[in-house]
Formats: C-alpha cells, sequence, structure tokens
C-alpha cells in the first residue's frame, strides 16, 4: 500500500503558489483544486475496472466503466475545497463528512460529526484533508469509516510530513496514502515545516 509522493511539475508548481504567503485566498482556492485534481487522479489509477462494449456511431468497440461507487469523505473544514474539486472529476459521487478538529494543547482529534453515505462497505472510499501532520485526525477519521464498514480506503492529502505519514503507516497500513509532499516536520504548535501554513485559513480566507 504505502505513501505516494505525485512526481510531477505542475504538482510543485501549483504547491509552490500554495506555500507562497503572499498567495490571495481567491488564487489559493484555485490552486488547492487544481492540486486535488492532479493528486487526486493519480490517487484513483488503480481503480477496478469492468468491460463493456460502447456502441459508436460507426460500430461497437471494447470499453470500460468503474466498478464499484467512488465516495469521497472531506475531513472538515479543509478537506471540503479538495471534496470540491474532486466532484469535477467524480461527478456522481456521493460526499460525506467527517468533522474533526484539533484540541490546540494536545493537538488530539475531537470528533464532532459524521455523516457517512449508505453503501460504504463496497465503495472506494476516498478521505481527503490537505495537511497530513501529526495523523492524529487521517488516523481517527479512518478509524471512523473502518466502524462504518468501509474496506477500499485512501487517503489524500497535499502536504505531509515524516511524524504524518509514519503515524498512518503504523495505525493503517493497508490504507495508501497519496501526496503533493512530504516536508520535513512539525513545530510545537503542530504545523508543518516549511508546509503552507492553515489550510482552511487559507483557504475560507479567516
Ligand atoms: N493543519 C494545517 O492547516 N496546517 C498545518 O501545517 C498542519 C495542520
Amino acid at each position: 500500500m504505502g505513501c505516494h509522493v505525485v512526481d510531477h511539475p505542475l504538482v510543485r508548481a501549483k504547491l509552490s503558489v500554495l506555500r507562497d504567503a503572499t498567495t490571495s485566498s481567491r488564487d489559493f482556492r484555485s490552486a488547492l483544486h487544481e492540486l486535488s485534481l492532479l493528486v487526486g487522479y493519480e490517487a484513483l489509477r488503480d481503480l477496478e475496472e469492468e468491460s463493456i462494449t460502447v456502441e459508436t456511431p460507426l460500430c461497437n468497440c471494447p470499453g470500460a466503466r468503474i466498478r464499484d461507487p467512488i465516495f469521497l469523505m472531506p475531513i472538515l473544514r479543509a478537506g471540503l475545497g479538495m471534496a470540491q474539486a474532486l466532484t469535477c472529476l467524480l461527478p456522481d459521487a456521493p460526499v460525506g463528512h467527517i468533522g474533526m478538529f484539533r484540541d490546540e494543547k494536545t493537538l488530539e482529534p475531537q470528533a464532532y460529526f459524521l455523516r457517512v453515505p449508505p453503501g460504504v462497505e463496497r465503495a472506494n472510499v476516498v478521505c481527503v484533508d490537505p495537511m497530513l501532520a501529526t495523523g492524529n485526525s487521517a488516523v481517527a477519521a479512518i478509524d471512523q469509516l473502518k466502524q462504518c464498514g468501509a474496506r477500499k480506503l485512501r487517503l489524500v492529502c497535499l502536504v505531509g510530513c515524516p511524524q504524518g505519514v509514519a503515524r498512518m503507516r503504523e495505525a493503517h497500513p493497508d490504507v495508501p496514502v497519496f501526496l503533493a509532499a512530504i516536508d520535513d516536520g512539525l513545530n510545537e504548535r503542530g504545523y508543518i515545516l516549511p508546509g503552507l501554513g492553515d489550510a482552511g485559513d487559507r483557504y475560507y480566507g479567516t
């Protein structure tokens, strides 16, 4: 399973826009959407397909469709922007929500909301959160999804760090993680360095 960093010039360029402290909220949103599409596209590379026959205006030809439904599960708040972007690729995907905030003292996640669309047992569940920092929220979110019956899970983030990646690997070795970059580490407040600051604040302009 493991951790996959998407190696592409467009990913590096768009991530640099996100990192830049002078990027406006409007440009931050656009870059976050575009980067989510690039990383999300890679994260869906191994989706199971079914063979179909397509009738073109001229003749029949072999085609394919995705076998099982895809559910998007953003971790609130910053994951919402990623989920919104991915609905461009996946317009039929149901979107659930995982409400999680970080206790700023302990850095432990506090769950406050969970809505999982029905049929999660069969679905390809794509959990999205831009920042994989301590990994505590991601691990707690995946714990909750597994408790609801999800089996085919992926975690799609934009910026991670060694601590978050290790925490996910230890707690959920069966869940692949996709990222645009793995940064150096965390500061004492649990922010990723060099990172991009608070993804939710920058996305929502708060
Ligand atoms: N959440 C953020 O928004 N930024 C970080 O650097 C870490 C967690």
